[in-house]
């Protein structure tokens, strides 16, 4: 029986292919070296122990925080996100304000909610019409005693990169602690923890093609506010007692290995997928004139990103209309309800301008050919539609 070949994969904020070189370095921990890093009384234990030191030491490098011992390991950016929030909550036992953004992802959004049912006023700040928070509005919302304010680095469904360095800085300002969701921005844009004043990072592994099921969470250790967390889990007293359970060694090989690649080849490769993105969008606006919409802002957002809505597009049927290329429409998270994007909808689109949109996520593996492809999908799935009045 023969098979469709695979559509094209343009969908690089859902995930990431596990580059070669990474498998390369994971493979002997899944093999010869499988010994669990907490044993402590044989070569297998220690040899595990010493590939992790070494991955955690080159990840807090990578990431820019101040020592290896603020990285925690979790199973991934959901985790990371829950442990920063609820960690916070649980470890204060008060009812401390929270300050978010209504486009975070719903692994902070679902969090705070759950504050929220638990008596902690939390304002979800709205984005302005290009998905930009407003650092004045933060600084507005700001008071002495508030929990956390967690905004992200970059959006996974219209790419936009948030002012976290000016937001960070309001937070010292007050002595207040800053999380960023970081799962879209690690290895695509310039991000130092320390640096940017970043009291709580989450990363995931496989938004930067390594493996799935692995991330972690940075935790600031020195300096003010003091940052207490409860764990989320408990038992063998892994990760400084914040996160037990095995660690998973060779995943977290391969992560540490994934985040090099990344950051040696991040400004080449956000140069030549700039290129790509801008040639698909001027590419359908050349196309379908005055039918292509740009949601998010045009400057600051992540290099591999175009989401654009479709007038005069059915939405419903637009993705069924598409062959040739896996992308998304809204939110992967939520693509099989019919809903519309809540993010596309905060950013003043309407219902049906919402469903009709696409989200190109284009990465290491994408080349100007598949730029074609995509384009031509596209004026195919359109014109297989009703022309619009
Ligand atoms: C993918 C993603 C997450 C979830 O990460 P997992 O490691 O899959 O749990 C969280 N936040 C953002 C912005 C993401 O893109």
């Amino acid at each position: 029986m023969s098979r469709r070949p695979d559509p094209i994969y343009l969908d690089h904020h859902a995930t990431t292919p596990l580059d070669e070189r990474v498998l390369e370095a994971m493979l002997p921990w899944l093999r010869e070296s499988f010994g669990n890093a907490a044993s402590q009384t044989h070569v297998y234990g220690w040899r595990a122990a010493a590939a992790v030191d070494s991955a955690r030491e080159r990840i807090a490098e990578g990431l820019g925080a101040r020592d290896p011992s603020e990285i925690v390991f979790t199973s991934g950016a959901t985790e990371s996100n829950n442990l920063a929030l609820l960690g916070l909550a649980d470890a204060d036992r008060g009812r401390r304000p929270v300050v978010t953004a209504v486009t975070e992802h719903p692994s902070v959004l679902d969090p705070c909610r759950a504050l929220a049912r638990r008596g902690h006023p939390v304002e979800f700040l709205e984005v302005d019409p290009l998905g930009r928070v407003d650092p004045a509005a933060v600084a507005e919302r700001l008071q002495a005693e508030t929990l956390v304010v967690s905004i992200m680095a970059a959006n996974n469904e219209i790419g936009v990169v948030q002012p976290i360095r000016e937001i960070a800085a309001l937070c010292a300002e007050r002595g207040v602690p800053f999380h960023t969701d970081a799962a879209q921005a690690v290895g695509r844009i310039d991000l130092g923890a320390a640096r940017d004043g970043i009291d709580l990072l989450s990363v995931s592994a496989h938004k930067l093609y390594g493996p799935k099921g692995v991330g972690c969470l940075v935790v600031r250790k020195t300096g003010r506010p003091r940052l207490r967390l409860e764990p989320r889990q408990y038992g063998g007293g892994h990760e400084g007692g914040l996160r037990s359970g095995t660690l998973p060694v060779a995943a977290i090989v391969g992560f540490a290995r994934a985040l090099e690649l990344c950051l040696a080849e991040r400004a080449a490769e956000a140069g030549r997928l700039r290129g790509l993105r801008t040639a698909l969008f001027d590419r359908l606006c050349q196309a379908l004139p005055g039918r292509v919409l740009l949601n998010g802002d045009p400057e600051a957002r992540l290099p591999g990103n175009l989401n654009v809505s479709f007038a005069g597009v059915d939405g419903d049927r637009l993705l069924a209309d598409l062959s040739g290329i896996a992308v998304s429409s809204g939110s992967a998270c939520s693509s099989a309800l019919p809903e519309p994007s809540p993010v596309l909808l905060a950013l003043g689109r309407t219902t049906a301008q919402a469903k009709a949109s696409l989200r190109f996520g284009l990465g290491r593996g994408t080349t100007p050919q598949h730029v074609d492809v995509a384009v031509a999908s596209v004026l195919e799935a359109v014109a297989r539609q009703a022309p619009a009045a």
